[in-house]
């Protein structure tokens, strides 16, 4: 009652049906209430097979799931064929399955299914395609929605940085691999590990450990494009993996992460705290399907070999983009300097200044 006393429509005292009705509305509105039956989204959520809890949503155009790429659910699992069954809307408006002559066949709860003759679909009804994936197909209200989006969120994704978890990773290299062979690209792989973090726990507190973790991280999401992967792979290690023409160009837009966090001034409880990235990276084109494990040590090893040479470096298994890099970097420090003399001007000169004191 001392809520709807506080409602700005309320036109009398008495709580009226009009009122509820309003009140109803709000809540429709704020998305806290089940929608009526005709509204509820229409989803299929895997159970068994890929990724437990991925939601696809059944569009009116329909879609396709299977192993190859251009499915709208891809899964990379054995005995599902390459486009192994279709999801869609019949003109009725009812949602419905074909299988699509897959080998070894869908079943819709239980019962195997004829290829090619649309069956229709009811709240609740389990699927399994081939002989490991099921399906569940449900229709959500808004609040089970957000409720299944998290779950899958908190499966997928580390709950500090909120980055995908290193399963993730593996999961979908394989995808990210076909996609970059669609598009004539190689892929490389990063490992990013940052420098001395230690020390700054030590001399900071893990609080504020934390918080730099999180910002290094929306920093390394901020340039990732769309179709790159990037998972903390353990406590300040992260790998990247991106569709790219070639090592150079990888290199390239390694070291502008890396220059990014060298210049970004974290800050804890008004104290300033600078750090820098170490990043071994490899290389190859898609098409020769080197394993996401087999890369990553590959990268590894020049993760190890840029902290032996001093750190917040660059170092990848190509000498020719190693070298170009170095010289990147020495114009670039250069220029700065260079500005930097320019502002000063007239001023006197540093090695007098230093002179001056002991
Ligand atoms: P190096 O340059 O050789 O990588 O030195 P390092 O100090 O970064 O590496 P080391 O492996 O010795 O230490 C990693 C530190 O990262 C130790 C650990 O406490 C800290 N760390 C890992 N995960 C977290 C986290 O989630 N929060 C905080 N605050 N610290 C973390
Ligand atoms: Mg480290
Ligand atoms: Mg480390």
């Amino acid at each position: 009652v001392a809520v709807r006393g506080t409602l700005p429509w309320r036109e009398d005292s008495s709580v009226d049906s009009k009122t509820e009705t309003k009140l109803t509305d709000l809540i429709r509105q704020a998305g806290l209430a089940p929608r009526s039956s005709g509204s509820l989204a229409p989803y299929f959520i895997v159970i068994r097979g890929g990724t437990p809890g991925t939601m696809l949503p059944l569009s009116v155009e329909g879609t396709t799931i299977g192993r190859s790429p251009g499915n709208g659910m891809q899964i990379l699992e054995g005995s599902i064929s390459r486009t192994h069954a279709k999801f869609f809307v019949d003109p009725e408006g009812e949602p419905r399955i074909t299988d699509l002559g897959s080998a070894n066949g869908s079943f819709l709860n239980g019962n195997l299914i004829e290829p090619h003759v649309p069956m229709r679909l009811r709240d609740g009804d389990r699927l399994q395609l081939g002989s490991l994936v099921v399906i569940k197909f449900v229709r959500l209200d808004p609040c089970e929605e957000r409720f299944h989006k998290e779950m899958f969120d908190r499966t997928v994704r580390d709950s500090l940085t909120t980055l995908y978890k290193r399963e993730y990773l593996f999961e979908q290299f394989g995808p990210l691999l076909t996609r970059c062979i669609g598009l004539g690209l190689g892929v490389a792989v990063m490992v990013i590990d940052i420098d001395h973090f230690k020390a700054i726990n030590d001399l900071h507190g893990h609080d504020a450990g934390d918080e730099v973790l999180k910002e290094v991280c929306a920093l390394l999401r901020h340039h990732a494009r769309q179709d790159d992967l990037i998972v903390r792979y353990g406590g300040e290690e992260f790998v990247f993996a991106l569709p790219c023409p070639n090592i150079i160009r990888a290199v390239e837009r390694a070291d502008v992460i890396r220059r990014a966090v060298e210049q970004r001034n974290f800050e804890h409880q008004g104290r300033s705290i600078r750090l820098t990235l170490s990043i071994g990276l490899t290389f190859t084109m898609a098409d020769k399907n080197q394993s996401i494990t087999a890369l990553i040590s590959e990268a590894d090893k020049k993760l190890l070999e840029a902290k032996a040479l001093g750190r917040n470096q660059v170092l990848s298994t190509s000498s020719a983009a190693n070298t170009i890099n170095q010289r990147v970097r020495r114009d670039l420090l250069t220029s700065t300097s260079a500005t930097i003399a320019k502002k000063i001007g007239n001023a006197p000169a540093y090695s007098e200044g230093f002179q001056t004191r002991p």
